[in-house]
This record gives structure tokens, C-alpha cells and sequence, in this order.
């Protein structure tokens, strides 16, 4: 692959948004999304964590979620099979990867037990009885969820 183009024009000044280190040749990495490369917001030490850290984060922290505004705005997303554009829950899955000539799988580590579908259409029904504004113990329902999950 050859990403001149895009390294030539927008590589100057830009700099991963978890470390601060510069981004420069030997820690680029590229995403693809709708067919078009570009370069990520994150060094490839970075990328590498975020790959084996961010399903876990997104379940700790509708784990910890204390009020029901916190969780209704996390479970108003899926939790992403894929590493999003920023890495949040908020944004696009994408595609694939790209470093050091190779192509990398843009799929999260997901624990080898864990269906991420089906505890999504789980976590769906929780947040659709939250935005009907129905009374009911959330916190519980999502803890149960959790354990029968093994989460
Ligand atoms: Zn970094």
C-alpha cells in the first residue's frame, strides 16, 4: 500500500491523542472506512492497547454508571464489535487497519465466552424500558445481565 499521498499533505503536526507522541513514519496507523484510507488519531503502541482494553472499558463503565441519564446515554449505543473512529462508544466502526505493511484486524478482544450481539439486544431492552420511562430497578437489571453473562 502506499499512503504518500495522504501522509505528505496531513502527517505534519499531528500527534496521538492517548500518548502525545508525534506521529511520524515508524508509529502510523491508517483506518479504513467506506473504502477510504486515513490516518488515525493514535500511534500503533496506542492502537495496540486500545484493541485489547476497549470492550472491557465500554462494559466498566455501564458497570459503573450510577444514574440513569449515564447509562441511558451508553446503552442508546451498541457496544462496538470494532474500534470506533475515536475509539468511542459514539462513533463509527471501522473497517480495517493498517501499519508497518501490514493490514491488522480492526475487531476488539472480546472475551472467547461473550456473544457481543447477544448482550447487545439484551442491553437494548433495558435502554428501550429506560427511554419509555418505565419504573423499574435498572441498576439491578443490568447487574443481573452482567452476571448472567458471567461479566
Ligand atoms: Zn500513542
Amino acid at each position: 500500500m502506499n499512503f504518500g499521498h495522504i501522509e505528505n499533505t496531513e502527517i505534519n503536526n499531528k500527534f496521538c491523542f492517548v500518548c502525545g507522541d508525534d506521529i511520524i513514519k515508524n508509529n502510523i496507523v491508517y483506518y479504513k472506512i467506506n473504502d477510504i484510507w486515513k490516518i488515525y488519531d493514535f500511534c500503533q503502541l496506542c492502537t495496540t492497547e486500545l484493541l485489547k482494553r476497549k470492550w472491557f472499558d465500554f462494559i466498566k463503565n455501564i458497570k459503573k454508571a450510577d444514574c440513569e441519564k449515564e447509562l441511558k446515554a451508553l446503552l442508546n449505543k451498541k457496544i462496538p464489535n470494532k474500534l470506533t473512529i475515536d475509539s468511542t462508544i459514539n462513533s463509527q466502526e471501522i473497517d480495517e487497519l493498517y501499519w508497518n505493511d501490514n493490514f491488522i484486524s480492526s475487531h476488539l478482544i472480546i472475551p472467547n465466552h461473550i456473544d457481543n450481539s447477544a448482550l447487545n439486544k439484551k442491553l437494548n431492552l433495558i435502554s428501550i424500558k429506560i427511554n419509555e420511562n418505565l419504573i423499574f430497578d435498572y441498576l439491578n437489571e443490568i447487574k443481573l445481565l452482567f452476571e448472567e453473562f458471567n461479566l
